[in-house]
Parts: C-alpha cells; structure tokens; sequence
C-alpha cells in the first residue's frame, strides 16, 4: 500500500479546501484522518478493504476508463487508488455524519390508547468537511439535523461573538459517565475530552447525583467515595459515610421485580400490577433521590399500563415526575424530553376529551398546550418544522383548542 499517497491532513489555513468556494473534492481530501494514531490491526482491515475496492473497480466496473484493455489499469493506478480509498476510509470514521429521519413506530396492536411511538432512523453515512471543523464538547452548543440531505446546524446556547462553537460526536455528559466517553472519544476520535463536564468535579458527577441513593441518617443526596464508584457513600449533608451495598441490591431487585409485575399483567390483572407497582415505587423513593433510574423506569411503566386500562389520572401522575427527570437527565432541548412529551400530551389529550367538569377539562387543556409548546421548541431544534413529531404537536394543539370550554 503506497501509504505515502494517504499523506498529511491540511494544516495550512490559506488552503482552498476551507473556502466555501473552493475546490469540493479538495475539501473532503483535507479532512483529518488519524493514520497515525490507528491500531495497527484497524489499519490492516481498513487498508485490505480498501485495496479490495480498488480490485473491484479495476475488475467489475469502468472506473479506470474502456481503454486500460484486458490487461487493466496500471500497477501505480491501482496502488494510488487503494491509497486514496483508505485515506476516505478513515475520514469517514472520524467525520462523517448520520442523516437520520423520525419515522413513527409500527403500533403493536394491543390498544396503546393512541399513543404514537416515533423511533430516529440512520439513512446514510456522509461527509460535511465545513461541519467537521465544529470540535467536540460533552455539552455542545449546537443540534445538527436533516432535511433529506441537506445538515442543519442550530444553536442550543447563546454565543458570543468569536466563540468557539461545538458540537457532540456522540459521548453527551447525560448519556455517560465521564471515564466512558473519554474511552470512546480515545478511540474513535483520538483525543481527550477538557469541556467543562470533563473538568469541573461537581459537574463530571451529573449521572451519579442524579442516580444518587438517599443517606441512612439524614435522607441527604449520597456519591461514591472512590472515582470507580463502588458501594461506599459519602452524604453531600451530613459528611458521614456508609456502605450502601443492601441499598444498591434492593433497588436492583426492586426494579427486576416491577419488570416481571409489569410483562405479567394484563386483563383483570392489571389493577393488581398497577397496586404492586404503587408499592415498590413507595420504597424506590424512600431509598434513592425522586431522579434515580429504577425511580424514572417504575413510573414509565406504571403510566404505560395505566393509559391503556384507561386510568389516565394516575397515567399522568406517573408521567408528570419523569418530565422533570427527563429535563433534569438529558437537559431541557433534550430529544428524550421531547419523547416524553409527545407521549404525555397524548395520555392529556385522551383525559381532555374524558373530563368530567368544566375546571378538569381547562386545567388538562392548559396543561396541554403548555407541554406541547415546550415540545414544538424542542423538535424544532432537533428536527425542523417538517417532522411527524413536530407536526403531532401542532395537531393536537389544534384538536386541543377545538375542545375547550367556550
Ligand atoms: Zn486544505
Ligand atoms: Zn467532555
Ligand atoms: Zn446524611
């Protein structure tokens, strides 16, 4: 493999590949690539990959042009290529983008009351090169989406003139603690991490004060003692310090039992899993902080069987907290937040219609339009104007001013 033909990326700043009218090819060329910094043994898969295209297009297609006969292209135009197709090869693992698009989940057909579930899909693997300038932070400025092909890049924050903007590659402060995303942006992207939420301690602990357990002797937020995790706590509080391992196992064997409550029900026996669930989730609470996980994970499924028997008051108690966990997890211009609220404002719109009194029914309403304004906001960020999750919002906006009291 010529890898000299791979060369170095583009360091000059006069280079044409970062004017928007520059050569296009060029700046993709350009792009950084980290042969360098490649395991040996990625390298050796890339580069036979590669050197596999570059049989196929001699052997399989006109790539080379009718007139290199019989005898195929010449030896040092097979090589370059090769070449040229490793360098695009690594390119894309560190550059490329995800055009993705919402598509709504097939219902499962067991009366989910209406609720429509959306699910992103992938739908190629592109280059941006003026997106790819955009460096990381675990807490980025910005949301990329797509209209078809076409990357929208919109800001989360407000920047000052001359700031830097960054984007997330896929390590996000919510979805992973900090050792984990600095492993992965290692490997994949070959730095390390210095965002703020890499660097300031009160902030890299995010996951762990969300999930943390409540202290045996003053109910005060507790985190792990050593940087591993592990089962000793230290309360934010009082100071004192325990070992929480019967906690930690009660709440697991809390969750692994609200599971097998939950798949078993059905029919008659709903009402008995949505009392068991009320239970466990009244010991949850008393053994971590409202935020916890198995906390969030018992009221998603307490709302899920309470919408479809129907009990939508109780539904909504359940959803009500997670909207607040969800906000204070994944943020509030979170996608899983706006998941969220197209769920909820679907169970109110149903409870809506079901109202008995005037007050319930403005009350459910008000609520309504207010979560599902939130939501336009967010969808708007993440995926434009266009998209069904966008439009479901504005529908039942417009369903929800048709039913209001006059
Ligand atoms: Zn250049
Ligand atoms: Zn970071
Ligand atoms: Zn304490």
């Amino acid at each position: 493999m010529q890898l000299a033909a791979v060369g170095s990326s583009c360091r000059a700043d006069s280079c044409s590949c970062h004017r928007p009218e520059g050569d296009r090819y060029l700046a993709v060329f350009h792009l950084v690539h980290h042969l360098a910094e490649c395991h040996t043994e990625d390298a050796y898969h890339y580069g036979r990959a590669a050197a596999t295209l570059a049989v196929f297009l001699a052997e399989r297609t006109a790539f080379f042009g009718a007139g290199a006969g019989s005898a195929g292209p010449p030896d040092w135009a097979l090589r370059w290529t090769a070449a040229l197709l490793l360098r695009h090869i690594l390119q894309l693992v560190c550059n490329a983008h995800a055009p993705t698009k919402l598509v709504p989940l097939p219902s499962d057909g067991d009366g989910d009351g209406g609720v429509v579930q959306l699910s992103e899909q992938r739908i190629a693997t592109a280059i941006y090169p003026s997106a790819s300038y955009m460096n990381h932070s675990c807490d980025p400025s910005i949301i990329n989406s797509f209209w078809g092909n076409t990357l929208i890049v919109r800001s989360i924050k407000s920047l000052s003139a001359g700031a830097e903007v960054y984007h997330c590659y896929g390590p996000h402060y919510a979805r992973g603690a900090p050792s984990e995303r600095h492993r992965q942006l290692l490997e994949q992207y070959h730095f390390t991490c210095d965002c703020e939420h890499c660097t300031r301690p009160e902030l890299a602990h995010h996951l762990e004060r969300l999930n943390a357990l409540r202290c045996a002797d003053c109910c005060g937020a507790t985190l792990p003692v050593d940087e591993a995790g592990g089962e000793r706590r230290r309360c934010l509080k009082c100071r004192r310090t325990h070992c929480y391992s019967d906690r930690l196992q009660r709440l697991q064997r809390i969750e692994a039992e609200a599971e097998q409550v939950a798949s078993a029900g059905g029919g008659s026996g709903d009402r008995q899993v949505v009392c068991r669930l009320d239970e466990l989730l009244r010991e949850a609470a008393a053994l971590a902080q409202p935020s916890h996980e198995t906390v969030y994970i018992l009221h998603d499924m307490r709302a899920n069987i309470c919408t479809r028997i129907g009990d939508l008051t109780r539904a909504l108690e359940s959803l009500r907290p997670n909207l607040a966990s969800a906000e204070a997890r994944y943020g509030a211009d979170s996608v899983e937040l706006g998941n969220l609220l197209l769920t909820t404002t679907d169970v109110l719109m149903l409870a809506v219609r079901e109202a008995r009194t005037t007050e319930t029914r403005r009350e459910l309403s008000d609520e309504l339009q207010r979560l599902a304004e939130n939501g336009l906001g967010i969808f708007t960020i993440h995926y434009g104007e266009w998209s069904p999750a966008y439009r479901d919002l504005r529908r039942k906006l417009a369903d929800v001013r048709l039913e209001q009291p006059t």
